[in-house]
């Protein structure tokens, strides 16, 4: 008889003492009923509350739950790689814990998988219902200006929620890049995809962790990680600056021939030196921006530390 195949769900928690208890009951009643064995990876992101200790008390009655507890709070992209590194499943999928993912998509997202067309199926927003318009008009700006500037395919309204094989685990887990933007590297791996919609369901307690001011350096992030095009903006600059002080400069001798010199316009000669000092130092921040990526990446820090596991061969440093 054939093995019978794993899933694993990876859960990143961050605060989720109320929202946990509903999860846990809600994916342990769905993955009850699929034909395949189980586990659940809770990772607890150095959560201030209660959430490690929900953990433990559910990991000790069900067999099926591990979980991975870090040392401070190092992200959901730290909290996704360490559940990447530790899952030992056939299928694997990342949910949030406060039932924004359904975990009644599963069974229909198992399906997509096993008809063997597609490596991955993933979820996708289609409204964006209960969020400030403000914050919508960024994001759908930002799919549109992230798009057009990288070889990462990034679906707007993507969410980080979805189920893959066992080859495109492996594959993101070899990405083992500091600076990390799931969305870009789940777009640049590659493999077939299934875009599941689904209508946005707002979170069932605790609040978002998402000021708009850390969405907007996400935002940036996922741009500066997945595109060289903001570094060409300042030779662009440099050439376009060059053509107009060539128009200025034959427009300056012709003045000079037919009018004589008036001595006048220091007002735009302010003007101009303030204008092209601007532009350097916005350029020199672009670059700034990268080189302070490359610092990072080039220190080799570790993505996350582990506290402490129930899991026998957690990787406890990666
Ligand atoms: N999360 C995490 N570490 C953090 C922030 C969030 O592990 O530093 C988890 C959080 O517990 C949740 C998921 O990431 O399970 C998504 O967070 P949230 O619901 O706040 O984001 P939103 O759904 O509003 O984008
Ligand atoms: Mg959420």
């Amino acid at each position: 008889m054939e093995k019978q195949k794993l899933i694993t769900i990876i859960v990143p928690c961050y605060n989720e003492q109320e929202s946990l208890p509903i999860f846990y009951k809600e994916i342990t009643k769905v993955l009850k009923n699929a034909d395949y064995d189980y586990e659940l990876v809770f990772v607890n992101d150095g959560s201030k509350d209660k959430t490690l200790g929900i953990l433990k008390e559910i990991s000790q009655t069900d067999k099926h739950v591990y979980y991975l507890s870090f040392s401070r709070n190092f992200g959901k992209e730290a909290a996704m790689y360490a559940g990447f590194c530790n899952a030992h499943g056939d299928f694997v999928a990342v949910m949030d814990a406060d039932m924004q993912d359904p975990p009644a998509l599963l069974p229909q997202m198992l399906e997509i998988l096993q008809t063997g067309e597609y490596d991955s199926v993933a979820t996708r927003r289609v409204n964006r219902e209960g969020e400030p318009p403000v914050r919508s008009w960024f994001s759908r700006k930002f799919y549109h200006i992230i798009n057009k500037i990288s070889d990462a395919d990034i679906v707007d309204g993507a969410r980080d929620f979805r189920l893959m094989k066992r080859e495109m685990v492996d594959a993101i887990v070899s990405m083992s890049e500091y600076n990390r933007f799931s969305k870009g590297i789940f777009g640049w791996i590659g493999f077939r995809t299934y875009w599941l919609p689904y209508e946005n369901i707002e979170r069932v307690a605790g609040e978002t962790k998402w000021s708009f001011w850390k969405l907007f350096k996400y935002a940036m992030d996922g741009i500066i990680n997945f595109s060289q095009v903001p570094l060409s903006v300042a030779s662009w600059f440099g050439i376009i600056m060059t053509f107009c002080s060539f128009i200025l400069l034959l427009f300056i001798i012709v003045r000079k021939l037919v009018f004589g010199d008036p001595v006048a316009g220091w007002a735009s000669t302010v003007c101009v030196v303030i204008f092209i000092g601007g532009i350097q130092l916005f350029c020199l921040g672009i670059m700034g921006q990268y080189i302070a990526k490359t610092y990072m990446e080039t220190k080799k820090r570790p993505h996350y530390i582990l506290l402490e596991s129930n899991m026998e061969d957690a990787k406890y440093i990666r």
